[in-house]
Parts: C-alpha cells; structure tokens; sequence
C-alpha cells in the first residue's frame, strides 16, 4: 500500500478513497477540472507584488515584509507547507524586525488558488507563530475556502508525485 504522506493525518477511509482514484488515474482530471486557472506569478518581483498586495489588502498593521522569493530548495511538508523567518536587520541605529517568506517552487506552475493559498498561510504567521484557532481564523479571513483548499492542496501535491505523467 502506498505511503500517502500529504494525507497522513486523515482518516484511512479518506485515504483509501484517494488510493482509489489514482489507481484509476481519476484524480488528476478531477483536480485539473476543478482548478483550470493557472497564474503569472513567474519571478520573484512578481511574488513579492503578489504578497504584498494581498499585505495591504487584509494585513495592513503587520510587520513589513524584507524580502518574498521562490524557493527550489524548500521541501513543502517539511516546512510546513511553506517558511516564515524572522530576519532582523539593522536600521539606522536600532534592530527592526521585518520578514521574509519564502515560498516552494513547486507553487509557480501549481493553480491559482493554490498559490493564493500558501501566500495566505505564510502571510497569516505575520501575525500568529503557531497553527492555532487564531491562525486558522486569519487564513479564513483572507481566503474564505482556505480549509478546501487546503486539503485540495494535499490532492494535488500527492497527484503530482504518485500520479505519474
Ligand atoms: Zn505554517
């Protein structure tokens, strides 16, 4: 039986249906049919724009941002589905916090929303370290569907390494 890694903490019944659906090679188009936008996110300018606008949007009182990049580096589960640091730097003649998100290269060519997704995740650990009900109510905030795509996300990154072509 194959180790379904993004859905680990689901249910086996849920995880047992997704088994299902890649065996029959299901899945994919499924989530190709329910996720047909792509984006234009290509470069690092282009993410930093696309961050801080979101920033403004709904977050205008949180920390500036130093820095937004992609990252091939960055393995999504392992760093919780994307990375916030902290990077002090110094200012004049005292240490300002600002921050840099980092976000895994493999959300350039995901769907739109998965995009949007990430970005709502790393831009609500401005505000909140931890994953707790604050958190969760700051995602919802600013992405309304965020549990959905949340777990759409894991689908899809589990298509991407077991689905084949
Ligand atoms: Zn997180």
């Amino acid at each position: 039986m194959t180790a379904l890694k993004y859905l680990a903490g689901y249910p086996e019944p849920l995880q047992a249906k997704v088994r299902e659906m890649l065996g029959q090679g299901r899945l994919g188009p499924m989530l190709a049919e329910k996720y047909p936008q792509a984006h234009a996110v290509r470069s690092d300018r282009q993410l930093y724009e696309y961050v801080q606008e979101l920033k403004d949007r709904h977050l205008r009182q949180s920390v500036p941002l130093a820095r937004v990049a992609y990252d091939g580096k960055l393995q999504v589960m392992k760093h919780a589905l994307g990375t916030h640091t902290a990077v002090s730097r110094v200012q004049g003649s005292r240490l300002k916090a600002s921050r840099e998100i980092r976000i895994a290269t493999v959300f350039r060519d995901a769907p739109a929303e998965f995009l949007k997704m990430i970005v709502v995740h790393e831009l609500a650990h401005l505000k909140e370290a931890e994953h707790n009900k604050a958190f969760y109510a700051l995602c919802t905030h600013m992405a309304a569907d965020y549990h959905q795509l949340e777990f759409d996300l894991r689908l899809w990154l589990t298509q991407r390494e077991q689905g084949g072509a």
